[in-house]
């Protein structure tokens, strides 16, 4: 991918630990939420248990937790934002179930890889239908 031409994102430090600390949380398993945003920018994120059948492997928000998380951001004023997931034993970029299954075209898809030991990876996405672009992502200063 080219890097001049990419989308930035600005993610506050403090929400990219949040993510970190999740991802490691998760051990062996993909764990995944929402990241929500107020007035365009994120500010906060909401962990969703995730029920797939191979954990290990791929990611399936549970579906009642995902309505109250969306009612709490509308509740607290705030906008589904981007929605992430981890990659316990490969690399922050999507996979092809992950292309195929996205669901959400307004929303920017996030992968935490804990692939490298000690050194956390993450990347953002826009998925289109059949294929992702990469967002740059800059870290904010709060
Ligand atoms: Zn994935």
């Amino acid at each position: 991918m080219s890097s001049n031409t990419l989308e930035k994102l600005v993610l506050p430090r403090t929400l990219i630990n949040q993510l970190l600390t999740h991802a490691q949380r998760g051990d062996e398993n993909e764990v995944c939420g929402f990241i929500a945003s107020r007035g365009g920018k994120p500010t906060r994120t909401y962990a969703i248990k995730n029920v797939a059948m191979q954990a290990t492997r791929r990611f399936e928000m549970e579906p009642a937790a995902q309505i109250r998380a969306i009612k709490e951001m509308r509740e607290q004023g705030e906008a589904l934002f981007a929605i992430y997931h981890s990659h316990p034993t490969s690399p922050a970029a999507p996979s092809q179930i992950d292309i195929d299954e996205f669901c959400y075209p307004d929303v920017l898809s996030l992968i935490i890889s804990l692939n490298t030991q000690g050194v956390l990876e993450i990347r953002a996405y826009r998925m289109m239908k059949n294929c992702a672009t990469e967002v740059a992502i800059e870290t904010g200063s709060s």
